[in-house]
């Protein structure tokens, strides 16, 4: 495994992560931690090197990385370098971007905000409430409420659907 990593074969048939290619490696090892295939690593890959190319082509910066910023790119019309076939980014697509914008921000990389005006939503609260009844600390609480505010939006509240790469160390 490791030694194939160096090698990077398929590399030229993604798009250039520009100033996320540090960044992804790491996240990219950090799935493979998680025990993901390297099939499914290579389409959060994918995802991401094509995120990273539309920010570097939108003059963004990885500080721009925000909720908003991964809208804008849910709905931009791609016309990318790395020749995809179509021209519309999916849900699943993005649904990638935003595990690694969560991945970002749990590392600290960026800061992606949240509106703190709005009331948590229900399930939020109740998912608040249990992880605290398992003896986590607040601030990790408030991070895991803060990861599924940035995912609620773009996935809708029909929960058997996720699979977001939560920690399970607590077991
Ligand atoms: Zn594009």
């Amino acid at each position: 495994m490791k030694a194939n990593h160096k090698k990077r074969v398929s590399a030229k048939r993604f798009l250039n992560p520009c100033f996320l290619k540090h960044h992804l490696s790491a996240f990219s090892e950090a799935l493979a931690k998680k025990g993901f295939t390297p099939l499914t690593i290579r389409g959060y890959v994918d995802s991401v090197a094509h995120f990273g190319g539309w920010l570097q082509k939108r003059g963004k910066l990885i500080s721009d990385i925000d909720l908003d910023c991964v809208n804008e790119f849910a709905a931009h019309h791609c016309s990318c370098q790395g020749g995809r076939r179509k021209d519309t980014v999916s849900r699943k697509y993005v649904k990638r971007v935003l595990t690694f914008v969560m991945y970002l921000d749990e590392q600290r990389v960026i800061e992606v905000k949240t509106n703190v005006n709005e009331p948590m939503p229900a399930l939020l609260t109740q998912f608040a409430t249990y992880l605290e009844e398992r003896g986590l600390r607040p601030l990790t609480v408030k991070r895991y409420q803060r990861s599924m505010l940035l995912l609620l939006p773009k996935l809708g509240t029909s929960t058997e659907k996720y699979d977001i790469t939560v920690d399970h160390r607590t077991r």
